[in-house]
């Protein structure tokens, strides 16, 4: 049985999905076609937010754009499991700072 928390589960699937569309040698792949697709889902997670829609719609739309980021990680063959947890030990160093009354993380290198 298929461990649905799995990472490499996830992959599997979308490659999967790839391999159905045949998306390397038609297109799906190329980065800046990619590219606009996930801006297109990003778009729909923010009309989520802004047209006051439920929690599923925006589940769903976030599922598209991580669908697609796994798709990216396959097209450009890099580990995003790999990426995700180098840059998530960054992250926990970083401090945070109070800016226009929302929180924000980051190095504040030139502030
Ligand atoms: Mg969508």
């Amino acid at each position: 049985m298929t461990n649905t928390d799995s990472y490499s589960a996830m992959l599997t699937a979308v490659q999967a999905f790839h391999d159905k569309h045949d998306f390397k040698n038609t297109g799906g792949e190329e980065l800046a076609y990619r590219i606009a697709l996930m801006t297109e889902e990003l778009g729909e997670i923010s009309a989520c937010v802004t047209k006051g829609k439920d929690t599923a719609s925006l589940a769903e739309e976030c599922a598209d754009l991580f669908i697609l980021l796994l798709g990216t990680a396959i097209a450009a063959d890099f580990p995003l499991d790999e990426a995700f947890w180098a840059k998530m030990k960054k992250l926990q160093q970083r401090e945070s700072r109070m800016i226009n009354g929302r929180i924000r993380v980051s190095e504040f290198r030139d502030m």
